[in-house]
């Protein structure tokens, strides 16, 4: 058996001419257009790479986009004064502070100032606790987009066993919230779980969140689950623990040449759940300018 592919590039780039048509019609029907403000803190390459290319996909998409850089040695009041200043700027829908920050500035202060209404990351307790009752507006971005992904390549999901492994704010948490509504029974595995091979063989669909280049085996998966990789891990070409050519790879947190021989279903790294993750990104700049300007929320 080989498992069939979950293809995000090609349904993220799907998504994305849906956004792009519902941002034309807000701005002809309603004259609104969203836009989006990142905020860099320092000059990590990779997040320097991240929020360039939302900024250029917003850009794409007819969005006004903002960029802002600030120093790596910015103090929390810096930060926090271009959080109030980008919150109080009616022509700024959504606003990214771009994670992790340096160490001066808590990641929870900067949290707690954001404007929930602009939170597309929905990241701030209010979004979170949102989603938690069951009517969240913005849902976390990469999460969103597995479940958008289930649902175009397999169906209908109930009574299913799910295990979640990782338990971060930004994917586990949101993540085992997502599968609860959907009607799945739940675990959530993190580092401090016994026997993650034991949990992973019950799971129907197994979602892998961890940061760890191929640390999920095809002998911890159920015949016929469904696996999600979550995982970006940067490795040396050549296979995992060789010292490569001096190039990397993106490689993701299952051993996918095995794992595709058990699974009914599979991501790929790269091409699966992260192509969704900023195109699901837009979608919420999308829907909270058009929950600002008061206007039908575009059902996309
Ligand atoms: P994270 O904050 O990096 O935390 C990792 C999680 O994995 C933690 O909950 C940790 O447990 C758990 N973990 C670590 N080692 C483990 C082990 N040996 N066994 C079981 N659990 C273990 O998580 P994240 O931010 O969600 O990122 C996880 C991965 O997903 C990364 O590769 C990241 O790049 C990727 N990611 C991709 C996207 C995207 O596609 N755009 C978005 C988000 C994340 P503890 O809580 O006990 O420490």
């Amino acid at each position: 058996m080989s498992a069939r592919i979950i293809d995000g590039k090609a349904f993220a780039a799907k998504l994305r001419a849906r956004v792009a048509d519902e941002a034309t019609k807000l701005k002809s029907v309603h004259g609104v257009v969203p836009g989006l403000a990142t905020v860099l803190v320092g000059e990590d390459p990779a997040s320097e790479i991240y929020v360039r290319n939302k900024g250029k996909v917003a850009e794409a998409l007819g969005f006004k986009s903002l960029h802002y850089t600030l120093p790596a040695n910015a103090s929390e009041a810096d930060v926090l004064a271009r959080v109030s200043a980008l919150n109080a700027d009616k022509s700024v829908h959504g606003i990214l502070v771009q994670m992790p920050l340096p160490k001066q500035v808590r990641e929870n202060a900067v949290l707690d100032a954001l404007d929930p209404a602009k939170d597309v990351d929905a990241l701030t307790p209010t979004n979170a606790g949102l989603l938690v009752g069951g009517r969240a507006q913005l849902i976390s971005c990469t999460p969103a987009g597995v479940m958008m992904l289930l649902k175009e390549y397999v169906g209908d999901i109930t009574g299913m066993d799910v295990l979640v492994i990782g338990r971060s704010l930004l994917f586990g948490k949101p993540s085992a919230q997502l599968f609860l509504a959907a009607n799945t029974t739940v675990t959530m595995a993190h580092s401090k779980s016994r026997d993650l091979p034991g949990l992973a063989r019950r799971a129907d669909i197994l979602v892998a969140a961890i940061g760890r280049p191929d640390y999920v085996q095809g002998s911890w998966i159920k015949p016929g689950a469904i696996v999600i990789d979550v995982g970006i891990n940067r490795v040396p070409s050549g296979s995992v623990g060789t010292a490569g050519d001096g190039r990397t790879r993106i490689v993701g947190d299952v051993d996918f040449a095995a794992a595709e021989k058990v699974a009914s279903f599979i991501t790929p790294v790269p091409g699966g759940v992260g192509a969704m993750t900023i195109v699901c990104l837009m979608r919420n700049t999308l829907i909270a300018a058009a929950l600002q300007a008061g206007v039908p929320v575009p059902a996309i």
